[in-house]
């Protein structure tokens, strides 16, 4: 009876009970039923329907009475075999089911509903071609032996044209449906569709040769391209100070491997930098090019999936998701500002998409990419040590130096009678750029972007009822939020509490723009934050006209810091440095670095120098002063020096185990026992150590109560396999059966 057994991860399944499981493959299903192919399948004691997708099949099971797979999805396997290992690597490293890796690597479009049907169906379009030779076509046409001059205009255009889309075939002959129905009766002309491609919109020019590099990249460049064509995976790091010019180095790169009939994947940290780097590599690799990102449409993402999957599309640009890119035959991953947080997903499947390239590269004989001005402390740990290859740009591309930095303390700044948010240093240099019609940023850390409302007379705050945190004001729909759980409600006239007048304490970026205001009359000021654009997409258009108006001062949180390429912006103002350097996770001083770097390096990328100012009520702190002198090589010694004397990454892999529960003290008494069991199991044999429990920094989410413990672990200390194996006993453990548990590496808060 050979072959007849499928092994299936089953949508159903939870962590828990996580396992392939074996069916049999009915003959009639036989042929379609292939590794990779998704199933229906009837699943545990109810036998309810569940999705899910062979891995592999076989020609025994171990198991007695076997069910049947009762569907076959799909016409063709949608995973690859490399796809298959990838599911099941990331089970082990990132503990998440088969299944739930599974649906990260397929986009929205292939899933399923209830009703067994594609979410998203295949768009195709008519065509028509010519059934016999152009020669007798134009002679039919020609000899008038047709009944009407359209259809003789039909037969002419068919002649130059192998084939053509019915609709464009009309537009242009000027010619009717009828005509063209009659020629295709005659057996004429012949009718058939073809798959068409939905494909956001993405601006085709001429396409241009990439650029030319100096020296040192191309010095960069050639080291790289040298491992990325020794057909051995590999990883290394290319650390270029702002404005060195990496995408260049990128472009050449890519080229290369296409050249060698290669694909490639470059991923950016956030959606809002995909338009500009999109239109870049289009202009040099024109169709070649696709795009994955959570904004765009269902039937768009999915018809970009199957350009890649179909080789048409040779390189993948986007956001972390787009590591799961169908690209076969990859050369190169390219992982650009390596060291953004944005890579690490928060829900399950708790991935980085950082190992995610790692694996693929060593499954296809890549080369792993990370590119960065401030590269991660452990990323940077790897080079030195010699396990990444290192390569360096430090210089900006036009030689322009680095913009000069001055710290101001705003302790001083009180003390003179200054309470304002911009300092008399800030609103000089202000001052000098609109008077030389140069464009200034001002950056201001997400924290202070929200309004809240509070009562003038009682203090009373609007609280979210089902989370630990205030409702912040929203000014363009009018209402509270919580931007945990989504709740929202309106303000009331006055404070519920006491009747009293309510204040609006406004969001940060808005402060500033009311005290721009005060201090330039009628000067222009853009302001980008969450609440002015809302809709994705819109950053593009708000940074064109800063552009493009030459608007003096452009305000804004986190997403005016990354990537942004600005010719005219001469000035850089960093309105307060310290909000994130005590957020209390061991990557705080990291973040802090790597932010006021990136926001500093937007300035003077163009002829003109550029120059920074950075507002601290801490000036004396070491990282702020790193950060000001744009010095990473010392930040990261002293930084590295830190990690090593608190056993931290890259020393040790720090891990969490989370529980989540709406009874509080469930919670609690289930992390007690995990840390008492990973203590007495891992603590005591002295391979890692366990802290906790402790609240998370938010404690309380959608009326769910959030604590966790949190374990250090050094290399080959197996610790995985013990979460793993924590993790199933809570959540099969009756005492803990209203309490969520799940395990992550290298949590972000
Ligand atoms: P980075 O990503 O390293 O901060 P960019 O790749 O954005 O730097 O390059 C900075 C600027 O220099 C951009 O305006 C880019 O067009 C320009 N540039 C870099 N390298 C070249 C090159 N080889 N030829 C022409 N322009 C370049
Ligand atoms: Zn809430």
């Amino acid at each position: 009876m050979p072959e007849t057994v499928a092994k299936v991860a089953v949508a159903a399944a939870r962590y828990w009970v996580d396992r392939p499981y074996d069916y049999l493959i009915p003959a009639e299903l036989k042929e379609k039923a292939l590794p990779g192919s998704r199933v229906y399948v009837p699943f545990a004691r109810g036998n309810r329907r569940s999705e899910g997708v062979i891995l592999a099949i076989s020609d025994h099971s171990d198991y007695g009475k076997l069910k049947s797979i009762t569907a076959v999805l799909d016409d063709k396997p949608v995973l690859t075999p490399d796809q298959i290992k990838l599911a099941l690597f990331m089970r082990e490293r990132f503990f998440c089911t088969v299944f739930d890796a599974v649906k990260a690597m397929l986009p929205a479009g292939l899933w399923f509903d209830n009703t067994g049907r594609r979410k998203v169906g295949d768009k195709t379009i008519e065509m028509a071609k010519l059934c016999l030779p152009p020669e007798e076509a134009s002679a039919i046409a020609s000899n008038k032996r047709l009944r009407s001059s359209a259809q003789a205009n039909l037969l002419e255009m068919l002649c130059s044209f192998e084939s053509l889309p019915s609709r464009e075939l009309l537009q242009f002959s000027g010619a009717s449906r009828q005509s063209l129905k009659a020629l295709q009766k005659a057996g004429l002309v012949e009718l058939y569709y073809r798959e068409a491609y939905r494909r956001p919109e993405i601006h085709l020019g001429e396409i241009e040769p990439p650029p030319l590099l100096n020296e040192e990249q191309q010095k960069a460049f050639e080291g790289i391209n040298a491992l990325a064509c020794s057909g051995k995976s590999g990883a290394a790091l290319l650390f270029g100070i702002t404005g060195s010019g990496k995408t260049s180095v990128y472009i050449h790169l890519i080229m290369e491997q296409l050249k060698r009939g290669k694909s490639a994947i470059l991923l950016v940290p956030e959606i809002a930098l995909t338009p500009q780097m999109i239109e870049t590599f289009s202009s040099h690799f024109g169709d070649d090019v696709a795009v994955l990102h959570s904004s765009l449409s269902p039937g768009e993402r999915y018809d970009e999936w199957k350009r890649i999957k179909a080789g048409k599309a040779r390189l993948t640009i986007g956001t972390r998701s787009a590591v799961f890119s169908p690209a076969e035959n990859l050369g190169i991953i390219i992982i650009d500002e390596e060291q953004e947080e944005t890579y690490k997903s928060e829900n399950a499947p708790r991935y980085n998409a950082r190992d995610i390239a790692k694996y693929r590269c060593a499954q296809s004989g890549a080369l792993l990419l990370l590119g960065s001005a401030t590269p991660d402390i452990v990323s940077m740990y790897m080079a030195q040590s010699g396990r990444y290859a290192y390569f360096e740009l430090n210089n900006r591309y036009n030689d322009m130096l680095l913009p000069e930095v001055e710290i101001v303390d705003m302790k001083r700044e009180l003390r003179r009678g200054n309470g304002g948010n911009i300092s008399s240093r800030l609103r000089e240099e202000l001052e000098k750029n609109i008077s030389r019609g140069e464009q200034s940023i001002l950056f201001i850390n997400r924290r202070g972007a929200n309004k809240l409302v509070s009562c003038g007379e009682c203090g009373y705050t609007y609280k979210c009822p089902k989370c630990s945190v205030s409702l912040t004001y929203h000014s363009n729909n009018r209402r509270l939020m919580c931007h945990y759980c989504g709740f929202s409600r309106w303000v009331d006239e006055s404070c519920p509490e006491c009747g009293g007048a309510l204040n609006f304490i406004g969001a940060g970026t808005q402060m500033i723009e009311q005290e721009l205001d005060q201090i330039f009359p009628g000067i222009g000021v853009m302001r980008m934050d969450t609440d002015s654009v809302a809709p994705v997409g819109s950053h593009e258009e708000l940074f064109e006209r800063f552009r493009r108006e030459r608007i003096p001062i452009m305000v804004g949180t986190q997403m005016v810091t990354k990537g942004l390429n600005f010719e005219n912006v001469t000035l850089v103002g960093v309105i307060s440095a310290d909000q994130s350097l005590y957020a209390g996770n061991y990557k705080a001083g990291e973040r802090s670095f790597s932010l006021i770097t990136q926001v500093v390096g937007r300035s003077g990328r163009g002829s003109k120098p550029g120059r920074a100012v950075i507002q601290t009520y801490t000036p004396e702190n070491e990282t702020i002063k790193q950060a000001a002198r744009q010095d990473y090589l010392d930040f990261y010694r002293s930084e590295l020096e830190l990690r090593r004397i608190q056993n931290l990454p890259p020393y040790t892999e720090l891990f969490a185990v989370s529980a989540s529960g709406q009874v509080e003290e469930h919670v609690v008494s289930a992390c007690r026992y995990i840390k008492a069991w990973l203590d007495d199991t891992a603590g005591r044999e002295g391979r890692a150590v366990v802290l906790g429990p402790s609240p998370l920094p938010v404690v309380k989410v959608n009326n769910r109560y959030r604590y966790r413990v949190t374990v250090s672990a050094g290399p080959g200390s197996g610790i995985r396999s013990l979460l793993s194996q924590i993790v199933i006993q809570c959540s099969t453990d009756k005492r803990f059966s209203d309490v969520a548990v799940y395990a992550d590496n290298d949590p972000l808060d």
